[in-house]
């Protein structure tokens, strides 16, 4: 499994200290914000798989950050707030935060928490030796997750990919996936289809660097190996 990321956004040193020497000792990867804004840009610019927001950060509130970014992700969320405010709570549960830490807090129950929370929010574990049944394929909203990742996908990467999960080991002619693209086949058609390739096979390696489950049939095409 590779290492949890976590975006942490809480502005006063101390508390982020404290909590960023818990969380890596986990092994997973922290990113740390002083700033809502810097926290939004570091969402949409490599989403993590988890969000710890401070509910009082300089330059705006936890609160809005989080309404914000519930009108297009499900990302889990855990709020930190000094406050003793019950109000603060209640608004942050109802505004789509999975769970809240008051100040002070002991890093041991947040690690807990923050476990329970990826625990609850990864798809249940795959066995070993099985690449094809680590993606998720959500046909409605158009993503595919890869071993508990949310792919950042162009449309052709995403329709050639969800073209190759729809049939797990059928190899797939390179005018077959050109078709499932719906582009005009061309001279440089192969070419078209390789960098494609290439390049979702680059993004699975982020997420999965030990796997490669696309397989390539030489002089022919592509297929997604079979679990
Ligand atoms: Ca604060």
């Amino acid at each position: 499994m590779s290492a949890y990321r976590i975006l942490l956004a809480e502005d006063e040193p101390a508390i982020a200290d404290t909590l960023l020497f818990a969380l890596q000792r986990e092994g997973w990867q922290v990113r740390h914000c002083t700033l809502a804004r810097d926290a939004e840009a570091a969402l949409a610019a490599d989403p993590p798989q988890l969000l710890i927001l401070d509910i009082g950060l300089p330059d705006d509130s936890g609160l809005a950050l989080l309404g914000r970014l519930r009108r297009h992700s499900e990302l889990p969320v855990m709020l930190l707030t000094a406050r003793a405010d019950e109000v603060d709570r209640v608004l942050g549960l109802e505004l789509g935060a999975d769970d809240y830490v008051v100040k002070p807090f002991s890093p041991r129950e947040v690690v807990a928490r923050v476990r329970a929370i990826l625990k609850r929010s990864q798809p249940a574990a795959v066995p070993a030796g099985n690449p094809g049944s680590l993606f998720c394929h959500e046909a409605a909203a158009r993503r595919i997750r890869f071993a508990g990742q949310t792919l950042a996908l162009t449309p052709s990467e995403y329709r050639l990919l969800a073209t190759l999960l729809a049939r797990p080991g059928q190899v797939f002619s390179r005018s077959q996936l050109l078709d499932a693209l719906g582009e005009a086949a061309e001279d440089s058609f192969e070419r078209t289809i390789d960098s494609h390739i290439k390049s979702l096979r680059a993004k699975l390696r982020q997420v999965r660097a030990d796997l490669d489950p696309i397989v390539t049939h030489r002089g022919f095409g592509y297929a997604l190996e079979q679990g």
